[in-house]
């Protein structure tokens, strides 16, 4: 029973460090004249107002995107996107990367996002219908595997589990591997909480002693967006980063602190 909704948390400082990584991500493989192929595990609902009670609830938005939006560069795909995305939805539209990834993709470009929640999955489906990406109400994982390779052979897959399944740290690397070998020239983006409770670090040792190609492993801490909140930080595991990324995650880390 999957209780985890993306609303409460939808443009909070994880959600910059990730979605400013993908977007610069996509900017930078669609600087190429070839077509690719963008893949999401966990989708979300894909387009959140952060005028919403869940978002009022929290806060996380507006100690997040509202907050540091403005001190990325206005010509900043990440910037650029949520602003085009603001035009067309109004000021308080945060889009999820299922949009941000849609807004980015060229003629040519596919795209599969999976989303199990049933609620996410039905918003999710009818917020994808105007980009060239398909929604599947599937287990990310699976569809992932059952996917790839994947014709364009170019792409990016971001895999952004809500982590309530606890084995998710002990899986993951496993599934990374596990899809490094099924489609070994994808960009395979994992993002991961930084947690008080020290969960998360077993995972990113042993991520960083799988030696995949190309790796980029960034973290970024911020200040606990409430009291007795447990995320401190954000973490990004990137398999065939493409070059400059490592720079690109220590600009954003500076915007975001
Ligand atoms: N990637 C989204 C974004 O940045 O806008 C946020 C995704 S949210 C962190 C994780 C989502 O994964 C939740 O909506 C949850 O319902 C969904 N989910 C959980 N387990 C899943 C699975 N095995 N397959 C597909 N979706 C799943």
């Amino acid at each position: 029973m999957l209780s985890y909704q993306h609303a409460y948390h939808a443009g909070n400082l994880a959600d910059v460090h990730k979605h400013a990584a993908l977007a610069w991500v996509l900017d930078y493989m669609g600087q190429k004249d070839k077509p690719l192929t963008y893949f999401e595990t966990h989708a979300g609902r894909g387009l959140y107002s952060l005028d919403s009670e869940e978002a009022a609830k929290t806060g996380e938005a507006a100690k997040g995107v509202e907050r540091v939006l403005r001190a990325f560069p206005s010509g900043h795909p990440y910037r650029k996107v949520v602003e085009r995305v603001r035009k067309a939805q109004g000021a308080r539209a945060y889009p999820g990367s299922p949009v941000i990834a849609g807004e980015m993709m060229r003629p040519g470009d596919a795209g599969h996002v999976a989303e199990l929640h049933p609620q996410e999955y039905d918003a999710l489906s009818e917020v994808v219908t105007p980009y060239a990406l398909i929604a599947h109400k599937r287990d990310g994982f699976e569809l992932a595997l059952s996917l790839t390779p994947p014709e364009p052979r170019r792409g990016l897959m971001l895999i952004d589990p809500s982590y309530e399944v606890k084995t998710d740290y002990e899986a993951l690397p496993h599934f990374l591997y596990k899809q490094h070998r099924k489609w070994n020239v994808g960009v395979l983006m994992l993002w991961y909480p930084i947690l008080t409770s020290g969960v998360h670090d077993e995972m990113a040792k042993v991520l960083d002693a799988c030696n995949f190609p190309g790796a980029v492993h960034h973290q970024v801490r911020f200040p606990a967006a409430r009291k007795g909140h447990g995320m401190v930080g954000s973490g990004l595991f990137v398999v065939n980063a493409p070059y400059g990324l490592d720079a690109e995650l220590a600009a954003i880390a500076k915007r975001i602190g």
